[in-house]
């Protein structure tokens, strides 16, 4: 990389002008090509990327297109790369960086707001107003990587200082993926109210964030915390991550039954959904008691009919949530650096870069009972190809 005045590089810590970069095609189609190393401006650094989780929000981008946003429009054929869960280490600083080292290791979040709507002032940066608006005329700055500008599925990428999460040695780079879900978690706790000591919360889906939702509520010191879901292997994950309470639902389909049934035959007083299943709102809001609070985390395909009537004689608060705003994953960090919580009982298999497209396979269809995959630039031995196919 040529560093241009101003952006700090150190040559213990050599950058290659160009790196191997995924970038989608058509949907589904993903081909491993090369990009310039990108440079980072006022406020941003570079960082080497040393691994990345696999979302189901990726496979929302990469196969059907929302809510990656590039340019204005859909993500197809725009040499865009996809991937935002992402860890690595500084190696470039751009004019006027201080507040990191090169070297340092750190956990990135994705949303880097403009900085200048109302918003942002206010510590929404996931809702920033100016989403999206980082091209042309009208560049505000905005970056949601893997959303709206490139993200993590290649060697190198620029993040905003804002979105750097330091991490310890000790933590390894798959359990550094797993900060900024377990800060998005941490965001809707956050959300519906903060202090969770001492109150009921049911978390719905046992998916990446319902599990991290587990151990948040838990290590926050909610009692008791309800997890429901259909499949047993994660059922004992959510188990081993402090839930009190399980629920199977192809077991015990009268869920709003269950959950009262375990806590003392009343609703709870918080629910986390993170199911995205075609009747969850409403089954969240009966589950919660007069003046609850419900918390929406997943995003459903297929717009729901909600009991509305049931909202306003209970007095029940319902709210969305996008991604991990209000620097949540600082907070989540500093649970799992004080290991509040074993967040790699959530990650499942690990492969090489290259082998991103069975990556993704494992993520999509679960193979092996996969739930969190990592896929990492350097240190792990591609598939044989028999192997992989
Ligand atoms: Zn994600
Ligand atoms: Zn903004």
């Amino acid at each position: 990389m040529d560093a241009p005045a101003g952006v700090k590089t150190d040559p213990n810590w050599p950058i290659p002008d160009r790196m191997k970069a995924w970038v989608l095609g058509n949907p589904g189609e993903l081909t491993l090509t090369e990009k310039p190393v990108p440079v980072p401006k006022k406020a941003e650094v570079l960082v080497r990327i040393d691994a990345v989780a696999i979302c189901a929000t990726d496979l929302d981008n990469i196969y059907h297109g929302p809510p990656a946003l590039i340019q204005g429009g859909p993500p197809f054929n725009k040499n865009w790369t996809p991937g935002h869960e992402y860890m690595g280490t500084v190696v470039a600083l751009g004019p006027g960086v201080d507040e990191y080292k090169i070297g340092q290791r750190i956990s990135v979040e994705i949303h880097a707001g403009c900085g200048q709507c109302k918003r942002c002032r206010e510590g929404m940066y996931t809702s920033c107003h100016n989403y999206g608006l980082n091209y042309g005329d009208v560049d505000k700055g905005h970056r949601a990587n893997g959303f709206t500008t490139d993200g993590g599925f290649c060697e190198y990428q620029i993040n905003n200082i804002n979105t750097l999460v330091a991490i310890p040695d000790e933590m390894s780079d798959e359990e550094a993926t797993l900060v900024v879900t377990a800060g998005t978690a941490m965001y809707g706790l956050t959300e519906l109210g903060g202090l969770v000591a001492g109150e009921s919360v049911v978390v719905t889906g046992p998916g990446p964030i319902g599990l991290l939702g587990v151990a948040v509520a838990k290590a926050m010191g909610a009692q008791p915390v309800i997890l429901t879901g259909t499949r047993d292997n994660r059922l004992v994950i959510g188990t081993e991550l402090g839930a009190d309470h399980v629920i199977n639902i192809r077991k015990e389909p009268d869920v709003v039954a269950a959950v009262k049934t375990r806590n003392g035959g009343k609703g709870v007083d918080y629910v986390l959904e993170c199911s995205a299943a075609p009747n969850a709102v409403n089954e969240a809001l009966y589950m919660v008691n007069r003046g609850g609070k419900v918390c929406l985390a997943a995003f459903p395909h297929d717009p729901a009919l909600v009991d509305i009537a049931h909202i306003v004689r209970n007095n029940i608060y319902l709210l969305g949530i996008r991604g991990e705003g209000k620097s949540a994953t600082h907070r989540a960090e500093a649970f799992m650096r004080q290991k509040r919580f074993d967040a790699t009982k959530i990650h499942t298999h690990t492969f090489a870069l290259e082998d991103l497209p069975t990556a993704l396979r494992y993520a999509k269809d679960r193979v092996e009972d996969a739930i969190k995959v990592v896929v990492k630039a350097r240190g792990v031995p591609a598939v044989q190809k028999e192997a992989a196919e």
